[in-house]
């Protein structure tokens, strides 16, 4: 069983700030900044490839609802809400979760995003993506 399926379960302790039947969100143990979140639905899925739209849409409704708490507590300047999905973008823990980072200052997580659109071609890239 993955470790965010025994913390759903209490196998493992966590600190909770959000329970109900599908949803719960946990301080993240790294603290990345002060009052880090994730925001985890109870049943397993590995990503956003796999979980139900049904469930998808719990753990957005939570997520809102905990950035707003973090917001009133804390006042950070802004945040990050990150999902990490698969390896490669560093997901570590193959259980679909999102990340709420409270941002105080512009140096305190590093994410970078470098402008490489010379090498493409937008209107290919658009033919091909759109739904
Ligand atoms: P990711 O790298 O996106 O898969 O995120 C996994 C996150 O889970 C990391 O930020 C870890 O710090 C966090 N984490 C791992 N184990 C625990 C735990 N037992 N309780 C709370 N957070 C955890
Ligand atoms: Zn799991």
């Amino acid at each position: 069983m993955c470790i965010f399926c025994k913390i759903v379960n209490g196998e493992i302790p966590s600190k909770k700030v959000y329970e109900d039947n599908d949803v719960i969100a946990i301080l993240d143990i790294s603290q990345a900044t002060k009052g880090h979140t994730l925001v985890i639905p109870k049943k397993h899925y590995a990503n956003i490839l796999e979980i139900e739209d049904s469930e998808y849409i719990k753990v957005m409704k939570v997520l809102k609802n905990v950035t707003s708490k973090i917001n009133d507590a804390y006042k950070p300047k802004g945040f990050n809400i990150l999902n990490n999905c698969g390896e490669v973008a560093g997901q570590t823990v193959m259980h679909y979760h999102v990340h709420i980072i409270p941002r105080y200052d512009t140096n305190d997580i590093k994410l970078e995003f470098t402008d490489h659109s010379d090498k493409y071609d937008l209107t290919e890239i658009m033919h091909d993506l759109t739904i």
